[in-house]
């Protein structure tokens, strides 16, 4: 097992066995074999090119608000990151861009989700690159743009995470992807700091790149709007209130949608799997230990104030298990396992 020396763990403020529950929206999850915060981007760096040279895995944790964290923790340094600079870098042209990952439209939209009474284009025309750092907060970054006259980043309001998990993840706000905004990343990897463009991050509904290639995130370049700012700020504020109805004990909605094609050979009405746990696996309201499938949205998980890690896992099961059962698949996770062993995650992972 590969180790920190000594004198490293002073100098780079790095601490042993740290509860990482806290950091997480879950509230679940045991310790960080080491823990570091990254209160800027060189930290970041820094953190993580030594832990390279020291052979250490490297987690990063942005908001916590997509990670399901074993109870057993996390081997090797879990960075923090807390990297908080927005920079303006030069003119851009903004050209509406909707992606075209269609596993959007949900059927069984509850009243208070629908999304296409705030939707509105956002108009082509003159905009700004921003570089934004993977540690920023979504609030606080679509706050803070939107004073200053750019738009686009109010469909993802009520959002609770950093940029980085945002981009890792592609997330969608209401019918809008987060890539339909980025320009390019700056990344650290195997001692070098280099940038990828928007065209070979490999984004797609609730994917890109980073899923499988290791990098660190360390910024991301967006082009955004100058658009109208109090439509902007009109959108953002009545989307939170919408977000703000969903359960904030969890890591929002554990799984993808179906695509439309598996909707139909399964005959379903929905590709929603809040619809398929309710009303095909009838699992809403089920509670192992201290976690229940939300009775407010079954694709939800909370925590009512006990729940263990292992608690979720067995609900993450029984609902793979029952779909596989009565439909034949198990649904895709839209929430990352970390910290657990491959067996384990082969029971939820196909
Ligand atoms: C109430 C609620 C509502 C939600 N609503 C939505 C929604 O509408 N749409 C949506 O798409 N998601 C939603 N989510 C899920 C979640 O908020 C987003 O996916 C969010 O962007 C995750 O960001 P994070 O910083 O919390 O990532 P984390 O949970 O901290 O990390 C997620 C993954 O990204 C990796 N990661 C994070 N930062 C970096 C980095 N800098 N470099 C490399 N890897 C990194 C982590 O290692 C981990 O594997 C919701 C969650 C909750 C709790």
């Amino acid at each position: 097992m590969s180790t920190f020396p000594d004198n490293l763990l002073d100098s780079l403020s790095i601490r042993r066995e740290v509860p990482l529950a806290p950091f997480t929206t879950w509230k679940v999850g045991g310790p960080a074999e080491y823990y570091a915060e990254a209160p800027d981007r060189d930290t970041l760096v820094t953190l993580v090119r030594t832990a390279e040279e020291h052979a250490v895995d490297v987690t990063i944790l942005g908001w916590g608000s997509n990670v399901l964290i074993a109870d057993r923790g996390i081997r090797g340094l879990v960075i923090r990151n807390r990297s908080a600079q927005i920079e303006p870098l030069s003119e851009c042209e903004f050209t509406p861009r909707r992606e075209d990952f269609i596993r959007l439209q949900q059927l069984d939209t509850a009243k208070y989700y629908s999304f296409s009474d705030l939707d509105y284009p956002e108009e082509p025309g003159p905009g700004m690159l921003v570089w934004l750092d993977s540690g920023v907060s979504l609030g606080l970054a679509i706050n803070k743009l939107i004073s200053d006259g750019l738009t686009g980043l109010q469909w993802f309001s009520g959002i609770p995470g950093t940029i980085g998990g945002a981009v890792y993840n592609n997330i969608h706000g209401g019918s809008h992807f987060i890539s339909e905004y980025v320009r390019a990343v700056e990344v650290f990897k195997d001692g070098t700091l280099y940038q990828l463009s928007a065209d070979e991050l490999d984004f797609g509904y609730d994917y890109s790149r980073f899923h499988s290639s290791g990098e660190v995130i360390v910024r991301v370049q967006m082009c955004l709007a100058r658009g109208n700012r109090e439509k902007a700020r009109a959108a953002s504020v009545a989307w939170a209130q919408k977000k703000k109805l969903q359960p904030h004990n969890s890591a929002g909605c554990c799984y993808a949608n179906l695509s439309e094609e598996e909707r139909e050979r399964l005959g379903l009405e929905s590709i929603g799997w809040g619809y398929i746990i309710d009303q095909i696996l009838k699992l809403k309201g089920t509670q192992r230990g201290g976690a229940v499938i939300s009775e407010h949205h079954a694709a939800f998980i909370e925590n009512t104030g006990s729940a263990t890690a292992g608690d979720i896992f067995s609900l993450l099961k029984l609902v793979s298990d029952t779909a596989n059962e009565k439909l034949g698949i198990r649904p895709q996770l839209e929430v990352f396992l970390l910290g657990f062993t491959p067996e384990e995650r082969s029971q939820l992972i196909s």
